[in-house]
């Protein structure tokens, strides 16, 4: 058996057992410490955020976001159709309703013209939803400047979910950023990871100092435990943000060998007409957090993206199709959707390609030519 190739797999710098080791050194064995300081530190002078609270994951980011903005039980939250469910959950956390809505081509992300008439719509029917949750789906930016003038027209904040788009931006400006609150994820599958965290960013050090109060179990002060709001657990430890601390000083490779990983796959696919590509939008600038393909199945004799998906999978190498839309998830049956049929043409036929910072030369080679092999 050929060895695995993972879809995107955990790729350590080396200098995180450093900081893991001076945690254990330090006893700072805890949801706070130096590292967690060094770490909200790193991500503030990376993306350019004023502010950063490093949490347990990017769900809880979210989760804390929502509250930052007030959403109450019964309120309505847009979000991006097109995403993980990770996205949307946080949503049902504070009893509030989801709206979604459908992708556009340029971007696969939330269509800013759509946006608009689903706000229209929701206003029409007597509701204005409390926030908007635009998503930077594989690392390609969203149309922010489009977005965020409707958050401006109609006074509705914007969470802006960059779990999968650390390391990308528009015109210089980083992703996380456009929003009033942005969050971030650190999973094992993304493209730094601490094992598992996430963190919220913002301008304001309003909503990030209480996002702090609240992941640390909302303790007011005094001598004994005493509480006027419900808190939560979502510090991350400062283990974890000791590979945080390492993993910010390969962020920038980690970027750059995933987008010569899109650039392989398009230069050695481009040549098969049913596989295409997605390519930035001017001044647009993506991690390639991963690299995906859309495969035109009524082209080359009806092979689909499931013929490549099955070939790779025998050869030991892991691909996955495009997330389902929200809009299509037993969870999510009943929430309203605006549609313009793009996600679900996205699900159908889309592919992520193995797409780690640590795949070789030969790991590449042997994906595309297996891909070669299903056209033949
Ligand atoms: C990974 C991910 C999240 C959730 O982050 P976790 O740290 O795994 O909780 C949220 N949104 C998107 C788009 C993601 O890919």
């Amino acid at each position: 058996m050929n060895n695995k190739i993972w879809l995107s797999s955990p790729h350590m710098g080396g200098s995180e057992q450093k900081y893991v080791n001076e945690a254990f050194e330090g006893n700072w064995i805890a949801p706070l410490g130096p590292n967690v300081d060094g770490f909200e530190a790193d991500l503030v002078s990376f993306t350019g955020a004023r502010h950063a609270a490093a949490l347990s994951s990017g769900t809880a980011a979210i989760h804390l976001a929502l509250i930052m903005l007030n959403v109450q039980p019964g309120d309505e939250v847009i979000c991006q159709s097109m995403t993980f469910a990770a996205s949307a959950n946080p949503i049902k956390y504070v009893g509030a309703v989801p709206i979604f809505v459908d992708s556009e081509e340029d971007t696969w992300n939330i269509c800013p013209d759509l946006l608009r008439e689903c706000i229209m719509d929701r206003l029409a029917k007597g509701k204005k939803p409390k926030a908007i949750i635009p998503v930077h789906l594989y690392g390609m930016p969203s149309k922010m400047d489009a977005i965020s003038a409707i958050s401006q027209e109609f006074e509705i904040p914007i969470i802006e979910d960059a779990a999968e788009a650390l390391g990308s931006h528009i015109n210089g400006k980083n992703m996380g950023t456009f929003g009033d609150l942005g969050i971030l994820s650190f999973n094992g599958n993304k493209i730094i990871t601490t094992s598992g965290g996430g963190a919220l960013i913002s301008d304001s050090e309003n909503y990030v100092r209480e996002a702090r109060f609240l992941a640390t179990q909302a303790r007011d002060k005094a001598d004994h435990y005493e509480h006027t709001k419900i808190g939560y657990n979502y510090r991350m430890s400062n283990i974890c943000a000791g590979i945080g601390r390492g993993q910010m000083e390969v962020l920038t490779n980690h970027v750059e060998k995933r987008r010569a990983n899109f650039n392989y796959y398009k230069s050695e696919l481009s040549g098969i007409d049913s596989i295409k590509f997605l390519d930035e939008p001017l001044g647009f600038y993506t991690n390639r957090w991963l690299s995906t393909i859309y495969v035109e199945p009524t082209l080359n004799r009806e092979i689909s993206k499931k013929n490549i998906y099955l070939d790779l999978l025998q050869d030991n190498i892991e691909s996955r199709p495009l997330w389902k839309p929200m809009h299509m998830q037993p969870i999510f049956r009943d929430a309203p959707f605006y549609s313009n049929g793009v996600s679900e043409l996205l699900f159908r036929n889309g592919l992520c390609l193995p797409s780690g910072s640590n795949l070789v030369d030969d790991d590449l080679k042997r994906i595309v030519s297996l891909i070669k092999g299903v056209f033949k």
